[in-house]
């Protein structure tokens, strides 16, 4: 699968066929460029789920994460994090928001990931070229002088990648509600090659 484009940011160029995961990728028609219509997106998705569908056989799996392990992660298009790290359908958790931060949200997601369905690893991801690298906390006041509300949310903007990392290891880590804290492991992932590389802990 030819998942990331080097030229992806130069060009500006959407990526198509990330969204779908895993199976249908391949099969949602690539339209010409600078063809996306905002409208039509969604309807295209739906089709490739109807072929998806279509080639289904129930798996009949449990909700259980077979590899017991949850990966946080950003939501970076770039980032199919099946394809990066071999995961199969059924095998983990995923928890994905602007940065792969771990806010108090993914807190909540990784109580219920051990306690509920019986994950015991946690796994960190962030990347090179992250959005929050190029913001700051004062998009927050952006935010208020157009809406005329404080966001209640932190921005999570960030300077230092492999310091970010730290911060979210410690964040599971030192979490009261989580029942295994011995194995959590964080990585920054480079969109330009694929390859992962590991952030010692603080
Ligand atoms: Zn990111």
């Amino acid at each position: 699968m030819t998942l990331f484009f080097p030229t992806h940011s130069e060009t500006g160029t959407p990526v198509t066929s990330t969204v779908m995961g895993m199976t249908t990728s391949a099969s949602v028609p690539v339209e010409s460029e600078g063809a996306i219509d905002v409208g039509a997106v969604t309807d295209r998705l739906v089709e490739a789920n109807e072929r998806y569908a279509a080639a289904f056989a129930d798996p009949g799996m449990d909700a259980r994460p077979v590899l017991e392990v949850a990966v946080v992660a950003c939501m970076d298009a770039r980032l199919d994090l099946h394809a990066a790290l071999g995961l199969k359908l059924g095998d983990c958790h995923t928890i994905r928001n602007a940065g792969g931060v771990v806010t108090d949200d993914v807190i909540r997601s990784l109580t219920i990931s051990q306690r509920k369905l019986g994950t015991r690893s946690v796994v960190l991801i962030h990347h090179t070229g992250c959005g929050l690298e190029a913001i700051t906390e004062d998009f927050r006041t952006e935010l208020e002088m157009e809406v005329g509300q404080r966001p209640a949310w932190a921005v999570e903007a960030f300077r230092d990648v492999d310091q970010d990392v730290r911060q979210s290891m410690q964040r599971v880590r030192t979490s009261p509600f989580l029942l295994h804290t011995d194995d959590v492991r964080g990585f920054v992932f480079d969109v330009r090659t694929g390859a992962l590389r590991e952030i010692a802990p603080a």
